[in-house]
Order: structure tokens, then C-alpha cells, then sequence
């Protein structure tokens, strides 16, 4: 018998098929039952015009079976079943697909939703197998034929004997080599493994003969294997069932099993959604961060089906960065799969899936926040760094998806509140929300600026993330009001009265502030301030970059001496003792005065949470003025 030709440059296609395009040797299973589950729908179709064909939906089936003896696997199914012809131009030419042409012919009816769109699917079984024969049967034709290759160099086709028509694929596994253990194929346990994976939500049901023990009769401990034909697949996918019908503990098992969670998610997301984007979703907030979501190693994304069959575990174009800990599934019927389910084009389909399904995750998480409070603030505690990262990262561009997700701990009681409810809750003169950044709420707390704001009775939110403060410099103002850092020269909220008398101070001792900047070095000022309470001293930055940003910016890998520096100033309480101090020391003693200077620097860095540069100096100093 003549040995075919593959036809044009399938060949070629082959090889490369073969070696490159799938990257997962083990997709060439879900390959052949999605084309199986294809042609069951296919003849399901016919069945609904042609009265000739008389099969009970119920009796649908594919089959599967392994052979480790002979080494092949078969898959059986009763659907159309392909002609001679068929056999000819569906398998004889690569990247020509039946389906697709099905498709097209049926264009208007809905009824259809095959799988199977671009054809080299089939092929994919070549990775693992060095023959494949392909026996099939139209449903009520009398001849069968079978379809023969052993890869690139061609086909054959034959009349053959079957009783039953559909198809029946079998795979002549390769020998296993030093890198490829090609017999894990073989094993029931990987192929009940791989239906799970890819094909749990293949409609027909996907049957295997599996092993089993028993006792054996008239015995309590001696055992006999058996084997019994189970169906591997669950068909219904929990996503497709109207959210009513599912309870919150199959939503719980579903999640736990699949994204390897211990702990019930802390919201659960459905969306159907028709239209642009025909497609259901079905998703998850987890309750606490994966042991490695802030670390590189963490993949964002969703799994992704195509009528029901998993063709992207991960598929990140569906999530912004700032959503990432979401999990869950996305199914669309209507994909463009390109060359194979592998390779999905990056399409308009899937940008106005993920715009709907960002979305849908906003509305949800701003639900949770008014539904039910507690659990959102456990859900911050563990992602709001991300929704903070989000504010500041391209250049600002969601701030208004994420700026009411945000908390903040604040002074009224160190609880959390959020932009708005601060907002809604400003004193009616108050111009400004306040904040005040550090390393921790306790070290705030001792920042000496912010005992005036708070005693005005103004709420301040505590800053305690490296992000926060770039992120509300990112936001710019909310409801109309600026941000202001309590520590910053334009949060002195003292009244022009007082202001007036610290201006009329500060040029009267012009010369001796100047002389205590001298011999502090680094401050842009030495001035006096009507601003604080009771401490003497503090700094204060003018300018965009405050003492903390400057700090973080330090922090960063790569950093170096170029770093943009906080400008600061360091502001004396005129209303403390210290005042009239230094001023008779200006008059009696200008040595004294310098070290004063310094120890009142180094002081105000302590109590703003700045690490000294030169402790040794500092203690020297003390020390000298106790003895
Ligand atoms: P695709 O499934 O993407 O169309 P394949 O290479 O997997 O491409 O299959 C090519 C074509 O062969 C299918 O479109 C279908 O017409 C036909 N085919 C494959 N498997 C079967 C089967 N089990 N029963 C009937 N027809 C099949």
C-alpha cells in the first residue's frame, strides 16, 4: 500500500508541532478528548435534524484505557465518526480543522460550541507517541477505515472492520529515553490526574477502566485487584451553575482543593457576563497572603477554559498587578485560539474581559468594605500594600479604581478608617487631611508636630508602609483637600497671631539662628516656632520629599549617593524655656551655643524617628555638660 504525503508544508508544521510549539507534553490527552467531546456534540447536532440517528443522550461516552504491556493508550468516543475523505482532509493536512469549518456552516446556531477551532491539536500526540492508528466509523455507514501514521514522513488509509461507529484513537507510546520517561503516560494514575487538570468539565462523561482491591471471598486479609470502569470527570463546572444552586461549602471545598488553600476564601466572586465578552467567572479573594506572594517567585493570574477545557493554568493579561491575589476561573466560549489552545492570541476579547472582571473585583472588594468590615480589614492587613502599590505604580493611572479601597490607621483610637469616612468626618475649617509618617504608630505618636494638630481635634492618618506616603503624593488630594505631612513646613497650623510673633522673633535673633545652622551643618534653617505643644525642638521638610520618603528611597536596592535629599529645617518651640536658654547663651557663652545647637539637632532627629549620624559626638557632648 502507497505511503501519502502529508500535504504542502504540514510536514515542516509537524516537526516544528513535534518539538516546539507545546510546551507541556501532557496537553496531547486533553487534545484528543476535546476533539472527542467535538465530535459527540457534532453528532448530538445531527441528531436534533436527522431522525435516522437514534441515540439516547445518556449513552454518550468517551473512553480511555492504557496498556502497559503493549504501551498505548486508546480514546474512544460514539460521536460522528469521520468518512474516508474526512480521514483524508481533517488528518492528512495540518492547521486544517474540521471544526472550524463546522463552525462557519453553523454560524447562527447557538446550540454548537465546539472546542476544536484550529487543527493541529491531533498532532500534539506525536510528542509522545511513535505510531498512531486512527479507527473510525460514520454513524449508519457500513465501512470503517483506519488512518495510519508514524509521524512526519506520511499516512496511510485503509478499509478496516468496526463494529460500533465513533472513533478510536490508539497511541504507540515511545520508548523512554534518559530525559523522557515517556511511561508515565501509561500509568492510571497520571491519566485520571491529567483528565482532572485539563478535562474535569468535558459535558460527556470520560470513562476508564481503574484498578482496585478487595477482600477476597471467604477471607479478612487477603486481597485481589480488580478492575472497575470509573467516570474520571465531574462534567458540571461549578461556574456554570447559577450562583444560587451552589452552596458556600462547595464553593469553599472547590477553592481549597484547587488553589492548594487551607483556609475558606474571604469573599467569593461570580460573574456571567454576555455580550462584547460572552464568558463566566468564577472568583476568589483568598483570607490571607501565599507564603510567597510578596516574593518574585509569585505568578498572577487565572486559570482559563475555553468551553470547559483548562488551557491556560495561569493566564496573568486577566488581572492588574494590584488585584493579583485573586484567584479563580475564567470559561469564554469564544476565545480566538491560535495554532493551538497553547498559544492564545493576545486579542481584544481578553482586554474587555479583563477591564469587566477589574471591574467586578473593585465592586466586590468595596461591597466586603461596607458588608462586612471586620473581614475587609483582615483582607487589608494582608493585601492593602498591594491596592497601595497600585496608586502609585504607572504613574497614577488607577487611583480612581483603588482610592476608596484604601485604610489607614489613624489617631482616633488607632483604628482603621478609610479616605472617605476621613473625609466625612473633617472639622468644618479643617482645610487639609493630615498624615504622619513612620516606622511604627508608637514612633508617630512621638512625632512633637503632631500634638498640635490633634489638639485642634483633626484626625491624623499614621503612615506605616514604605509606599504610603508616595502613594498619597500620588493622589494629589481627595474630595478637594490636599494631603499634608504634619511634619511639613505648611502644616503649621498655629494662627497668624502666633505666626506673627514667631517671624518678628526669628528676624530679631537672625544672627544667632544663623550661627546655630552654622555649627549644625546640615539643616537648611534654624528658626522658632509657635507649632509644638510641649517638646523643644523638631524637624521640619519643605519641599515634595520628607524625612521618611527619603528614608525609603534609601532603602531601595541599587540606591546610591545621588538620592535626592529631604530639605530640612530645624524649628525651636519659642513657647519652651530652651528659647530664652540659648538666647543668653548667644550673649554669654557662643562656644556653648554651638554644642547646644548640636545636641538640640540630634535631639529633634531622635524624637522624629531619624537615625543619628554620629552617636559618638552626640553622647560626648552630654556627658561633657553633666560633669
Ligand atoms: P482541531 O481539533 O483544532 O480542529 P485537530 O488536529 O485536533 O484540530 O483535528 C482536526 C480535525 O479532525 C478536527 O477538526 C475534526 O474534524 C477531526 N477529528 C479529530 N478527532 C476526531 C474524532 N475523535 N472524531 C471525529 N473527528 C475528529
Amino acid at each position: 500500500m502507497k505511503k501519502k504525503q502529508f500535504k504542502t508544508e504540514s510536514k515542516k508544521l509537524l516537526d516544528m508541532m513535534i518539538n516546539s510549539i507545546y510546551t507541556h507534553r501532557e496537553i496531547f490527552l486533553r487534545e484528543l478528548i476535546s476533539n472527542a467531546s467535538d465530535a459527540i456534540d457534532k453528532l448530538y447536532f445531527r441528531s436534533l435534524t436527522d431522525s435516522s440517528v437514534a441515540i439516547s443522550k445518556g449513552d454518550y461516552a468517551i473512553n480511555l484505557s492504557a496498556d502497559k504491556t503493549a504501551r498505548t493508550i486508546t480514546i474512544s468516543d460514539n460521536g460522528c465518526g469521520m468518512t474516508k475523505d474526512e480521514l483524508e482532509n481533517n488528518l492528512g493536512t495540518i492547521a486544517k480543522s474540521g471544526s472550524f469549518d463546522f463552525k462557519k456552516e453553523n454560524e447562527s446556531t447557538e446550540d454548537v460550541d465546539v472546542i476544536g477551532q484550529f487543527g493541529v491539536g491531533f498532532y500534539s500526540s506525536f510528542m509522545v507517541a511513535k505510531k498512531i492508528t486512527v479507527r473510525s466509523k460514520v454513524y449508519g455507514e457500513d465501512m470503517a477505515h483506519i488512518w495510519e501514521s508514524e509521524g512526519a514522513d506520511g499516512y496511510t488509509i485503509e478499509e478496516c472492520d468496526k463494529s460500533t461507529f465513533g472513533t478510536e484513537i490508539t497511541l504507540y507510546i515511545k520508548e523512554d529515553t534518559e530525559e523522557e520517561k515517556y511511561s508515565e503516560f501509561l500509568d492510571e494514575y497520571r491519566i485520571r490526574a491529567l483528565v482532572k487538570k485539563y478535562s474535569d468539565y468535558i459535558r460527556y462523561p470520560i470513562k476508564m477502566p481503574v484498578t482496585k482491591q478487595r477482600l477476597k471471598e471467604n477471607s479478612d486479609k487477603d486481597y485481589e485487584s480488580y478492575t472497575e470502569i470509573e467516570t474520571l470527570n465531574s462534567m458540571v463546572p461549578l461556574w456554570k451553575k447559577p450562583a444560587g444552586e451552589v452552596s458556600a461549602e462547595e464553593y469553599k471545598n472547590f477553592y481549597t482543593e484547587k488553589f492548594y488553600d487551607y483556609e475558606a476564601p474571604a469573599r467569593v466572586i461570580t460573574q456571567k457576563s454576555e455580550g462584547t465578552a460572552t464568558y463566566s467567572a468564577l472568583l476568589f479573594v483568598p483570607a490571607h497572603a501565599p507564603f510567597d506572594y510578596y516574593t518574585k517567585e509569585f505568578e498572577k493570574g487565572l486559570e482559563l477554559y475555553s468551553s470547559g477545557v483548562m488551557i491556560m493554568e495561569r493566564c496573568a493579561d486577566l488581572l492588574p498587578d494590584y488585584f493579583s491575589f485573586v484567584r479563580g476561573v475564567v470559561d469564554s466560549a469564544d476565545l480566538s485560539l491560535n495554532i493551538s489552545r497553547e498559544i492564545l492570541q493576545h486579542d481584544r476579547q481578553l482586554k474587555v474581559m479583563a477591564k469587566a472582571i477589574e471591574k467586578k473585583i473593585k465592586s466586590e472588594l468595596s461591597k466586603m468594605m461596607s458588608e462586612d468590615r471586620e473581614k475587609y480589614e483582615k483582607f487589608f492587613d494582608s493585601f492593602g500594600i498591594q491596592l497601595k502599590y497600585g496608586i502609585y505604580s504607572d504613574y497614577g493611572m488607577h487611583k480612581d479604581v483603588l482610592e476608596d479601597l484604601l485604610l489607614f490607621k489613624s489617631s482616633n483610637d488607632k483604628k482603621y478608617v478609610s479616605l472617605k469616612e476621613y473625609a466625612d468626618a473633617m472639622k468644618e475649617e479643617q482645610t487639609a487631611i493630615y498624615y504622619a509618617a513612620g516606622e511604627s504608630i508608637e514612633k508617630i505618636e512621638m512625632l512633637p508636630q503632631l500634638e498640635a494638630v490633634k489638639a485642634k481635634g483633626y484626625e491624623v492618618l499614621y503612615l506605616t508602609d514604605d509606599v504610603d506616603e508616595f502613594a498619597l503624593k500620588m493622589l494629589g488630594k481627595y474630595a478637594d483637600k490636599e494631603f499634608k505631612n504634619v511634619t511639613a513646613e505648611a502644616a503649621d497650623l498655629s494662627t497668624d497671631e502666633e505666626k506673627e510673633k514667631a517671624k518678628t522673633e526669628n528676624s530679631s535673633s537672625e544672627e544667632m539662628l544663623n550661627a546655630m545652622k552654622e555649627a549644625i551643618g546640615k539643616v537648611l534653617a534654624v528658626r522658632f516656632t509657635t507649632a509644638l505643644a510641649k517638646h523643644p525642638v523638631c524637624l521640619t521638610s519643605e519641599g515634595e520629599l520628607s524625612v521618611e520618603m527619603e528614608k525609603v528611597l534609601k532603602k531601595m536596592p541599587g540606591a546610591d549617593g545621588n538620592l535626592p535629599k529631604a530639605n530640612v529645617a530645624l524649628e525651636i518651640n519659642l513657647n519652651h524655656p530652651i528659647a530664652e536658654k540659648i538666647k543668653s547663651l548667644y550673649e554669654t557663652d557662643k562656644e556653648m551655643l554651638s554644642k547646644y545647637a548640636k545636641i538640640l539637632y540630634n535631639e529633634a532627629c531622635l524624637i522624629g524617628g531619624i537615625s543619628l549620624e554620629n552617636p559618638g559626638e552626640l553622647c560626648e557632648l552630654i556627658s561633657e555638660l553633666m560633669v
